[in-house]
């Protein structure tokens, strides 16, 4: 069961408002923030670390393409610029083998995304003539991939935009075949196209956080559901006066551990114990002081449990039926004999009680041993029929049956 996927109160209820609001508006905060990168970290880092290795992949093998192609004074001044991607993109590329702090991450990103750009233009600067201008578009082209792809905080995306605009600026206003007016229109130009693809980032990060905000909020609704589910689950088992298992819950687990086969692998023995003279103090000292003799004497029955196999359960109104599975006569008489000397022994007061002026217990023993099975009611009849026994020879005691007890009631 996940409980774990509850979301705290104040915490659903950010999620509610801002999937209330209009998708445009939700930003992601504090909490929500940080489970949000925490849950998309793996997939961005995924995604930033196959872009290095592509971009690296791409200088290399450009670079050994013109080398191919074109004469080696053309490509000579290529190598050194080219040289600098490699490392840089690298760099990017280890740092995002594990989470390391929004900050770090974000100086290095962008460290190395400066360096790649740089790389790519002055590959073309270097080279002059043809190359130089293509060399810069390849460069904006490469951001834009980057804008578009890296799921990153809109920050980082608009500092890496802005790194391609300006670098572009600068080496095209230095570029001898070109005007200085042409240079800031063609700028501006591409200005607008990155601009176009920022906004497209936005989105798409808007988007992801809808899609993270409603997936956290079904799997909320669902712990909720489950929790809800088990608690009521465990009230339907339960017997609210005395917090023990009630008669329900008892009868199955019986039935459970007779379908089970359990029955026929160890001795096991039931316990049918019975308040004496309960009437009595429920007349003398008042319903709410036998109310709370029920919940005491449960807790001292309780208190004689072994582990979790036994079970006690409240099975009537002043009645406790006790199942102790793997057990044999002696212990199970030993472990009766134990519970009514501790309920004597609290001296719960019952001052008009035919035994003594405290609360007693009756208790019928049933053994069922593995050479002789028996159905689960028969068993049960047996520890009916011992308590019936121990309460018409004077209450306080512990009969245990045998087949002899039979006539004896007749
Ligand atoms: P015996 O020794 O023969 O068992 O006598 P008894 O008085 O205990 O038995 P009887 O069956 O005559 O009375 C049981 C009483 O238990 C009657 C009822 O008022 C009381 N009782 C049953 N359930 C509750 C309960 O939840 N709270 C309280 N306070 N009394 C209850
Ligand atoms: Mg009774
Ligand atoms: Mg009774």
């Amino acid at each position: 069961m996940h409980f774990q996927n509850r979301l705290n109160p104040e915490l659903a209820t950010r999620v509610e408002s801002l999937l209330g609001g209009r998708t445009r508006d939700i930003r992601l905060d504090g909490e929500l923030a940080r489970h949000f990168r925490e849950r998309s970290w793996r997939q961005a880092a995924k995604i930033i670390r196959a872009w290095m290795i592509w971009v690296i992949l791409l200088d290399v093998l450009t670079l050994g393409l013109n080398a191919v192609l074109l004469p080696g004074h053309a490509v000579a001044p290529m190598a050194l610029p080219a040289s600098i991607l490699p490392p840089a993109a690298l760099g990017a590329a280890i740092l995002f083998r594990k989470p390391r702090g929004q900050w770090l991450e974000g100086a290095v990103l962008l460290t190395s995304m400066f360096f790649i750009l740089l790389s790519v233009a002055l590959v073309g600067v270097s080279a002059g003539g043809e190359f130089y201008e293509r060399h810069l578009t390849i460069m904006l082209f490469v951001a834009v991939t980057a804008i578009v792809i890296f799921p990153i905080p809109l920050l980082w995306a608009t500092a890496i935009g802005a790194f391609a605009l300006g670098l572009y600026l600068v080496f095209q206003l230095r570029n001898p075949d070109i005007e200085a007016g042409s240079a800031l229109a063609g700028t501006l130009f591409f200005a607008s196209g990155i601009a176009a693809t920022i906004v497209a980032r936005r989105t798409a990060t808007i988007l992801a956080q809808k899609t993270f905000l409603l997936e956290l909020r079904d799997r909320s609704r669902l712990a909720d559901l489950t929790y809800a589910n088990a608690r009521l689950e465990l009230m339907a088992r339960t017997d609210p006066l005395t917090g023990v298992a009630n008669r329900r819950s008892m009868t199955e687990a019986l039935e459970r551990f007779w379908n089970e086969g359990g029955a026929h692998q160890d001795g096991v023995a039931i316990l049918m114990c019975d308040i004496d003279d309960f009437k009595r103090l429920n007349d003398n000292l008042g319903h709410a002081e036998g109310d709370r003799s029920l919940v005491k004497v449960a807790g001292i029955i309780q208190s004689c449990m072994r582990d979790d196999g036994d079970h006690v359960a409240r099975y009537g109104g002043e009645e406790f039926l006790i199942f102790l599975p793997r057990t044999g006569q002696q212990e199970a008489e030993g472990i009766a004999e134990r519970i009514r000397g501790r309920v004597e022994a609290a001296s719960l007061p019952n001052p008009t009680s035919s035994v003594v002026p405290y609360v007693t217990l009756s208790i019928g023993v049933a053994i069922m041993l593995q050479s002789e099975p028996l159905s689960m009611t028969e068993l049960q009849r047996q520890a009916d029929a011992a308590l019936y026994l121990a309460k018409r020879d004077g209450r306080n005691r512990v009969v245990v049956y045998s087949s002899e007890l039979d006539q004896t009631k007749r």
